[in-house]
């Protein structure tokens, strides 16, 4: 094997001759660890962490992680031991190492050693998010390999990965990992359809880009006319898996489908990104209700772009995207992207919400998004049985999430189809446990009423007010039922006292 990947890994400007020389040094020992063994393709097994590692790279990550990346197989499928990793390489790529190592054989079984591994993983992820996103790398070239996995495999791997890790992708903002993940799976699980979609996208791409391609000159053109600069005008092809999604919404008639591809244009700052839109819709009338402002309002997740959907003047539509420079970079790269580019930029909005979405709730290392600390403290410390253990999983994780206000301002990240029970809860255990009603949007509404996004929540508080048996039906997040049913079981213990702690940053 050539040594292209081994300069790739090791001639980053950003790393110094320390990370270098681990870098170096972990991939000459994953290399002779893997000597022998070989993938179901037939490759030397070495070739899998490799790729892994390469795709951390490309991500931005930092020498510890591509270290990982490269031995993150190497206490699962070869002799070394945990002992060995720490004496060459340290405590901090041992515990990444050890995060994504699934559990041993002996101890679990079948379906229950993979729901355990999961668990597992959400714990070491709880206190360093790289482990998470280590993961995904390992699950991503996995992906790309699938077609020589064994037949009865393929579908239980990709179903996991559609299920599991594609929309751990989504919420970490990773849109392009995201997007590959469920577009790698979707053959395996659903072959006629992938087919359809298929046949059905391949025509409408080329016609969709040919009228594209008039708007993006019109457009750049006018831009220059009003010296209004931008970085790059582009298309992007709606991922397949996605595409199929919104067909079945729309009766599977693409022409329904208006975004296909989009005229994307990247700018350097959020004003600039009204001027463009503005000039959009001098030159082309906009669909009605089509207008859709993620910058202002970003997605749960953090995305950040403005859509809108335009006449292009030949008898069709056409969506454009208006983002910045980093928007761009978090909505393709998401959390990675946080070591891709230290923040300078703190008067945007998009590092305000991802100091939210990031920094509240972290107790041990940094850039551990709330939602996952929040999740693992739910999960890890009950002894949760597996089935439960995935139900939680999907219910609280996995469901679209929705933004609420409280009155300040503050967002509140919460699992569609929550209550003012739920808000009230993560916003605070002592307002949950008093809570006696809530106005939504300025009007008092019952308890039970499902909140939706962008819905400004001020919760009523009672002294005298207790949590009440009947709110465990009424409340989704089993943060919010674990506290309630805490409460009613009247022996306050410490959970309680290490949720306030948490959660103070927020009221
Ligand atoms: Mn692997």
């Amino acid at each position: 094997m050539s040594k292209a990947e081994l300069y790739e890994l090791t001639s980053r400007a950003d790393f110094s001759d320390n990370d270098k020389k681990l870098v170096r040094k972990a991939y000459n020992y994953a290399q002779n660890a893997h000597e022998g063994q070989k993938r179901y393709s037939g490759e030397p097994y070495f070739n899998h962490v490799l790729a892994t590692a390469l795709i951390l790279n490309n991500l931005g990550l930092d020498a510890q992680s591509i270290a990982a990346g490269l031995l993150h197989d190497v206490i699962e499928d070869t002799d070394c031991t945990d002992i060995d990793i720490k004496l060459e390489f340290g405590d901090e790529v041992l515990f990444l190492v050890n995060g994504v190592t699934k559990l041993g054989t002996v101890r679990f079984r079948g379906s229950d050693r993979h729901v355990e591994s999961l668990r597992k993983l959400f714990v070491a992820t709880s206190e360093d998010v790289r482990v998470l996103i280590i993961k995904l790398a390992d699950r991503l070239h996995n992906m790309r390999t699938l077609e020589f996995v064994p037949a009865e495999k393929q579908k239980r791997i990709a179903k996991e990965t559609m299920e599991v890790y594609a929309p751990i992708a989504h919420r970490l903002n990773m849109g392009q990992v995201k997007g590959e993940l469920e577009d790698l799976s979707f053959p395996y699980l659903y072959p006629k359809e992938h087919k359809q979609t298929l046949d059905l996208a391949k025509e409408q791409y080329s016609k969709s880009e040919t009228s594209l391609a008039k708007v993006k000159e019109r457009l750049e053109k006018e831009l220059a006319k009003q010296k209004i600069k931008f970085v790059s005008t582009d298309y992007r092809r709606k991922h397949l898996w996605s595409l199929y999604q919104k067909l079945k919404r729309k009766d599977m008639d693409i022409d329904r489908v208006y975004d296909i591809s989009a005229l994307r244009i990247i700018v350097n700052t959020k004003t600039d990104c009204y001027q463009v839109l503005g000039v959009v819709h001098s030159l082309w009338r906009p669909l009605p209700g089509r207008i859709k402002d993620y910058v202002a309002f970003p997605k749960p997740n953090g995305y950040q772009s403005i859509h809108t959907t335009i006449f292009t003047g030949s008898g069709d539509l056409a969506e454009v995207q208006i983002r910045t420079n980093t928007m761009h970079q978090e909505a393709e790269f998401g959390i990675a992207s946080h070591y891709l580019y230290k923040r300078s930029d703190d008067t945007s909005w998009s590092a305000d919400i991802f100091k939210r979405l990031l920094g509240r709730e972290t107790k041990t290392k940094a850039n551990v998004p709330g939602w996952i600390s929040e999740m693992t403290e739910v999960q890890a410390d009950e002894a949760v049985g597996a089935d439960q253990f995935m139900h939680n999983l999907k219910q609280d994780f996995f469901t679209n999430r929705i933004f609420a206000f409280t009155p300040n301002g503050d967002v509140i990240d919460l699992p569609a189809g929550s209550t003012s029970i739920d808000f009230a809860y993560h916003v605070h255990t002592k307002i949950g446990h008093t809570l006696s009603g809530a106005k939504i949007n300025g009007k008092l509404s019952s308890l039970d009423t499902e909140l939706k996004n962008g819905d400004i929540v001020e919760i009523i508080t009672s002294k005298n007010s207790k949590p009440k048996q009947k709110w465990l039906d009424v409340a989704t997040t089993s943060l919010a039922k674990r506290r309630i049913r805490t409460s009613l079981s009247d022996k306050p213990k410490k959970a309680t006292k290490a949720r306030k702690k948490t959660t103070k940053k927020k009221s």
